[in-house]
């Protein structure tokens, strides 16, 4: 079964070359949409195009560092080109740093405040003309629950998280006369690259599985398959909200 149907639709995802990008891109394709996987390798998104057209398809892989504004405006230029429009765009790129404060050195405190946040801003920024100008759009954030609770060791991406879920509301303030919807998710622990280290360590899993009521880590595609919901027009009445997708961890 497919739920949601995305038959001509055009969604820009960040950070897609692997993980929760990656299974987003892959649930979007399969739901219709053309899909620009956009992340730092291009090779990488090569790669998960190959899988989309593998599915019948239809993507473009693009390089796309979402610090470097130049290479956003560019995206967005390609992206135009290609499929003629931009209806979806997920912002999913992030990286996680867990250190001390006041032991974190300065330039990685910049470094995640440049891809968690001014990165998600600025590919916003860009897509939004595109998006007013058909009075259409749907930007789902990708947040955490580290966003709405105290993660370890993780103040500055807690920082960035908690900014994303405010900004998706103010956002859908902002832009829901030109119909355009602003939704984040907050994902909990899902097992992917960035989660290999917490989930490599027996301690640490077992600490974390503890937190979950459902009893298992998340694979991305329970993440993927929320934000397929919020973009399509089954979720059209939602605007400004942070769909957390934990197993249930925030519940205690
Ligand atoms: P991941 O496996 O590390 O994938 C993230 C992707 O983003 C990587 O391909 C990474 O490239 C890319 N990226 C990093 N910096 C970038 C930049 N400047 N421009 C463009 N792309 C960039 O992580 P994930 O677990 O799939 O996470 C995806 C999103 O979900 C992130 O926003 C993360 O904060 C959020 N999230 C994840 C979890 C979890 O448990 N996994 C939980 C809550 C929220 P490189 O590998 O080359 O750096």
């Amino acid at each position: 079964m497919n739920k949601y149907d995305l038959a001509g639709e055009v969604a820009i995802i960040t950070g897609a070359r692997r993980g929760i990008g990656k299974a987003i891109a892959l649930r979007l394709a399969r739901a219709g949409a053309k899909v620009v996987v956009a992340d730092l390798d291009k090779e990488d998104c090569e790669k998960v195009v190959k899988e989309i057209e593998g599915i019948g398809g239809e993507g473009l892989a693009l390089k796309l560092d979402v610090t470097n504004e130049e290479e956003i405006i560019d995206a967005v230029r390609k992206t135009k080109e290609k499929f003629g429009k931009i209806d979806i765009l997920v912002n999913n790129a992030g990286i996680f740093i867990q250190e001390e404060l006041d032991k974190m050195d300065t330039s990685k405190i910049d470094k995640i405040l440049a891809v968690n946040l001014r990165g998600v801003i600025l590919c916003t920024k860009h897509v939004l003309p595109e998006m007013k100008g058909n009075s259409y759009g749907k930007i789902i954030n990708i947040a955490s629950v580290a966003g709405l609770v105290g993660f370890e060791l993780s103040s500055i991406y807690c920082a960035t998280k908690g900014a994303l879920v405010n900004m998706t509301r103010e956002l859908a303030l902002e832009l829901s006369k030109y119909k355009i919807n602003v939704n984040a998710v907050a994902p909990g622990v899902i097992e992917t690259p960035m989660t290999k280290g917490l989930l490599g360590d027996e301690k640490t899993k077992a600490a974390l599985l503890g937190k979950i009521p459902y009893g298992r880590v998340g694979k991305p595609e329970d993440i993927a398959n929320a934000v397929a919901f919020l973009a399509s027009d089954e979720s059209g009445y939602i605007t400004g909200h942070t769909l957390v997708v934990d197993g249930g961890w925030l519940t205690t």
